[in-house]
């Protein structure tokens, strides 16, 4: 194993050659936290500096999001650097013995090409791995989780931008109909909103016709619409010089990670047409929001209390965003830099509870 240290967190790199050869990069993007979160991917990455460059970015996006949710947690992140097609026992018993030797600093699960059941037999080899496929039936989905969080933004948006305390009759646009698009398009739905929704793979669209009320477009009509709000739950970068200057919507809230292209031109942009953009690290902390839950003890209700908390956040960071010249995601992190020191300076520890891997 070699680190790589870095300002505040540091990068480990790790060689495999049996059964097996490929590499593995984990970066930890503060270990002043005594633990830090994230997923772990299989990917077929171009280059070791593709994949050195995914990890540290996508490590600071989980400490913003973890910061937001005001979790005493850091932000990290495994990336393995091979074909998922060769993923077997043996590669997954190399991988979690690379975790393993992190002693606890990074607890890690789901991603890219890693599954719940994948996480069920990491676990037999080391106790630091979340969101096995039986955990996930008592505690639910992180996607649900996720889509309860972007709900939760959505008013708070809806309240701040439009004045309304309702969701009815609003009408809001889903970019992806996966897990966590197909879940928000249910509650909005229930919550009497008219919902649009696109994605590029026909079997999501059929599914999600037979289970929500919903009008589907073409995926380059999504941001053309005119509605209130678009809410991008596929891919990152779909918000940008392209798309924006065709928006109709006055309000941006979804899942997907890092939605700006460009954060400071398109966050520049969004402000100068007056749209509303919620900062994707604050509308989609559910998911770790449910996963630190199970490292802590889960409490259904302190998890509902937590992603209601979200549209708090955002309430706060427009008012904030309002006294100054600075984009709304200048004063997110800002924000959330605040609150990690906080965490920090009170020492906070956190009583894991899944040492012996039985969460
Ligand atoms: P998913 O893979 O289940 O769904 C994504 C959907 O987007 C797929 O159906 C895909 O076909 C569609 N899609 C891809 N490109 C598209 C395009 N250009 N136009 C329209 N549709 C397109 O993923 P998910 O778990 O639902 O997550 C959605 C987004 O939210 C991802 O960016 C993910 O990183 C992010 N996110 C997810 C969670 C979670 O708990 N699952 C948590 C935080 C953030």
């Amino acid at each position: 194993m070699e680190k790589v240290c870095l300002k505040q967190g540091a990068v480990y790199r790790f060689t495999i050659s049996k059964p097996l050869s490929f590499s593995a990069i984990i970066s930890i993007d503060n270990l002043a936290f005594p633990i830090s979160l994230g997923g772990s991917r299989i990917y077929s990455y171009a280059s070791k500096e593709e994949a050195y460059t995914d990890a540290t970015r996508l490590s600071k996006s989980m400490s913003l999001k973890a910061a937001c949710a005001k979790l005493p947690i850091g932000g990290a992140k495994g990336v393995i650097l091979c074909d998922p097609k060769y993923k077997n026992r043996e590669f997954l018993e190399a991988y979690a013995t690379c975790v393993h030797s992190l002693e606890g600093k990074f607890y890690t699960g789901e991603d890219i090409n890693m599954s719940p059941s994948d996480v069920d037999m990491l676990l037999e080899f080391s106790p630091y791995f979340l969101g096995a496929s039986k955990q996930q039936s008592r505690y639910g989905m992180p996607a649900k989780a996720t889509a309860l969080g972007v709900v939760s933004a959505l008013k708070s948006a809806v309240n701040s931008k439009l004045q309304k305390n309702d969701l009815k009759s609003l009408k809001v646009a889903i970019q992806g109909l996966g897990s966590v698009g197909l879940h928000l398009a249910k509650h909005l739905a229930q919550a009497g909103c008219q919902v649009y929704g696109t994605d590029i793979d026909v079997f999501r669209v059929q599914q999600a016709l037979k289970e929500v009320e919903m009008t589907i477009v073409g995926p380059d009509q999504w941001c053309r619409l005119d509605v209130d709000v678009l809410s991008p739950c596929a891919i990152g970068g779909t918000i940008n010089n392209q798309t924006i200057p065709l928006m109709k919507a006055s309000i941006i809230v979804g899942s997907a990670n890092n939605q700006l292209e460009n954060e400071v031109r398109d966050a520049r942009s969004l402000h100068q047409r007056d749209i509303l953009y919620c900062p994707d690290f604050i509308a989609s902390a559910g998911g770790i929001i449910n996963v630190y839950a199970q490292l802590t003890g889960y409490d259904r209700s302190e998890v509902m209390k937590k992603i209601d908390m979200i549209g708090e956040t955002l309430r706060d960071v427009v008012h904030r965003t309002k006294q100054t010249k600075r984009s709304i995601i200048e004063v997110a992190q800002k924000m959330a830099h605040e609150y990690s020191e906080k965490a920090l300076e009170a020492g906070m520890s956190i009583p894991v509870s899944n040492q012996k891997g039985n969460l």
